[in-house]
């Protein structure tokens, strides 16, 4: 998938502030924030949305989810809480289709949302 962005910043080619990488995942700061921790957790594999998940995938996304989970800690947001999004399709407000956990974080949160 030459022409996603998400795989663009996988491969450094295009500039993102990385804050985390192992075999399976990549992790970087949101272009623009909607709370003071707005990090993005996407597989290294290009998979669209949620929809295209294969029973195989489901180790990876449960990864995905304790990367969020450390990301969310290592800011202090364990105990306060935090967010964890997927926004799946367009009318979810999915804009970026290589799918991507939202780690929100260091502020109240509003319910339900928007
Ligand atoms: P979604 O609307 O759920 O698909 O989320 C896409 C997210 O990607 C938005 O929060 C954008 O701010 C973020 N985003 C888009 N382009 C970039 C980029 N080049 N680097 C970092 N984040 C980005
Ligand atoms: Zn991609």
């Amino acid at each position: 998938m030459e022409s996603c962005i998400f795989c663009r910043i996988r491969d450094d080619e295009l500039p993102a502030r990385k804050v985390y990488e192992d075999e399976l995942v990549v992790a970087f700061e949101d272009l623009n924030p909607q709370a003071p921790t707005h990090v993005l957790v996407i597989p290294r594999r290009h998979i669209a949305t949620l929809n295209d998940l294969q029973p195989d995938d489901e180790p990876l996304v449960g990864h995905m989810l304790a990367v969020g989970a450390k990301m969310a800690a290592q800011r202090g947001h364990a105990a306060r809480g935090w967010r964890a999004v997927f926004n799946n399709q367009r009318e979810a407000g999915q804009t970026v289709f290589h799918i991507h956990l939202h780690v929100l974080g260091g502020r109240p949160m509003e319910w339900p949302p928007g």
